[in-house]
């Protein structure tokens, strides 16, 4: 069947419903963002504790001068933007249906 735009109509892999412009095995819109929004709490989940531990860690060991607690500032604050990043790009792959 072929939709108005002249492309053929594929379906979702996952819900099955008809999307023009699909490439075969991908999920339509819906399914997409609704795992991008699974994906986003679990990569929040991870990636919270993870910094609260570089944070105790700058806490506990860095000497307590200026310059040092800037730069574990810096590490905790690129533990939590890195980790959330990957834990959210590989969750979009390994996630189950
Ligand atoms: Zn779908």
């Amino acid at each position: 069947m072929l939709s108005p735009s002249g492309w053929p109509e594929v379906p979702c892999a996952r819900c099955g419903t008809r999307v023009a412009g699909l490439a075969w095995g991908a999920r339509c819109p819906a399914c997409e963002a609704e795992r991008a929004g699974r994906a986003s709490r679990l990569a929040r989940r991870i990636s919270l504790p993870a910094t609260l531990l570089v944070a105790l860690y700058v806490i506990l060991r860095v000497p307590p001068l200026p310059l040092a607690r800037v730069y574990g500032m810096i590490a905790v604050l690129v533990t939590f933007i890195v980790v959330r990043k990957v834990v959210r790009r590989v969750a979009m792959d390994m996630l189950p249906e």
